[in-house]
């Protein structure tokens, strides 16, 4: 039975973390194993850049430059031997960055994005699979475009499942029988060949995805943390690590911002029962956290903070009450925006939501509001969520702190901030 694994930016971001990932293949050499990998480092950020000046007709060749080295630099600690065929594959490869470079930008930002940014995981895959290879770890490179299926919204490329689960299941299981197979995270394909991207940090949602297409025995994703932790230990010093966790515990928790697994991960997995893992890459053998279907036994509170947070008010002009109507004028605009709503509450004279700040439509939704509505709004503040909150802690959170908006329901407390 098939097992996936997911290796993330962080694990692959020097020679070291390959050699470390081919560790851990090597200690499972015995199963038969997808291995899903992300751009490495920071690269996703930089092509991004890049992008964006492309877009702007800028100069590229310095934001190009920064990648190239990265990436070569990891190779010349890889591979010693430089007439080792990966350097001329990862040098076409730039060159056919090249190419899209010299041409005008399409003219759907979107689609630029897609066609550029999805290089990062393609460097990255070609890179760890040669090196597999080359350690003696029988490897074959799959091209995630031909199997995940997805229609062109491009940057949030919607996945076609039918066709998606008939491609994987067509050739994958077969493959894997005498090989491990490496494919890219974060990235699709549409029906006319033009690759899509899955939305940010989405090579979690690709391992789910080739997961339930395979029927597999289970998914780790191997990250730079023990584990699912209750906290963030970046903000909190006394962070517990969960032992298990329950599919709805853990939809939960990315659903208000934890961002140790991507949101769009949990559900393929729970439709098919397939326990995902989340384990340190740094310490293989260490128990890591379990999300399946089995209850949680204890409920620890868990604290999610998401930053950068925009609280915005939603009044009529003319002192009339805030009317089904209105409601539905005002999540029609949300949803034409693509604008997630964090959250919200409604009194007589207002609505008031709390968004991401750098929502990309942010500027487009309040120009629409605004024919309707009095708009105001405040900027940088924080939306904390509490899972089984205590009282206490409630109150230690806000201590100090201006509380914009309060919501607190049986399980969940939640707190916007400043
Ligand atoms: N490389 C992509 C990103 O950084 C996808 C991922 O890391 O999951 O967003
Ligand atoms: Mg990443």
């Amino acid at each position: 039975m098939a097992q996936v694994f997911k290796f993330g930016g962080a694990s692959v971001k020097d020679a070291e973390g390959v050699q470390n990932l081919a560790r851990i293949v090597k200690l499972n050499q015995d199963k038969e194993l997808l291995i899903v990998i992300s751009a490495m480092g920071k690269t996703t950020n930089a092509l991004e850049r890049l992008n964006q000046a492309h877009l702007e007709g800028a100069s590229t060749i310095e934001i190009l430059n920064e990648i190239k080295e990265v990436h070569f630099s990891i190779l010349k600690a890889l591979f010693t031997d430089s007439k080792h065929p990966i350097y001329d594959e990862i040098t076409n490869t730039f060159v056919e960055i090249e190419w899209v470079l010299e041409d005008e930008p399409h003219p759907d930002p979107d689609f630029n994005y897609d066609q550029l940014v999805s290089v990062g995981e393609l460097l990255s895959t070609k890179i760890v699979a040669a090196y597999l290879n080359e350690t003696g770890l029988k490897t074959k490179w799959l091209d995630a475009r031909s199997y995940i299926q997805t229609d062109n919204t491009y940057r949030e490329g919607q996945v076609n499942w039918q066709k998606t689960e008939e491609l994987i299941q067509k050739s994958i299981p077969q493959l894997l029988k005498d090989q491990f197979c490496i494919t890219q995270g974060f990235i699709g394909g549409t029906s006319e060949n033009f690759t899509t991207t899955l939305g940010r940090e989405g090579s979690d949602y690709s391992a789910a995805i080739f997961a339930k297409a395979l029927a597999a025995e289970n998914v780790t994703i191997w990250k730079d943390v023990p584990g699912v932790l209750n906290a963030d230990p970046k903000l909190f010093p006394n962070t517990v690590k969960f032992d298990q966790l329950s599919y709805l515990e853990a939809i939960e928790m990315t659903y208000y911002g934890a961002t140790v697994i991507h949101p769009k991960t949990i559900k393929p997995l729970q439709n098919a029962c397939i326990p995902l893992w989340v384990k340190p890459f740094g310490d293989p053998a260490a128990s890591g956290t379990i999300i399946s279907d089995k209850q949680q036994e204890q409920l620890v509170p868990a604290v999610i903070v998401k930053k950068d947070q925009v609280l915005i008010s939603i009044s009529t002009k003319d002192y009339s009450f805030i009317t089904e109507d209105h409601l539905s004028e005002i999540f029609t605009a949300f949803a034409g925006c693509h604008t997630k709503i964090n959250m919200m509450q409604v009194s007589a004279l207002s609505f008031s939501v709390c968004i991401d700040q750098n929502s990309r439509r942010f500027k487009q939704l309040t120009e629409i509001l605004s024919n309707s509505f009095k708009i105001k709004y405040n900027e940088g503040l924080q939306l904390v969520t509490i899972r089984h909150f205590t009282k206490q802690l409630l109150d230690e959170l806000s201590a100090d702190k201006r509380i914009f908006m309060e919501q607190l329901s049986r399980n969940t407390a939640q707190l916007v901030l400043q």
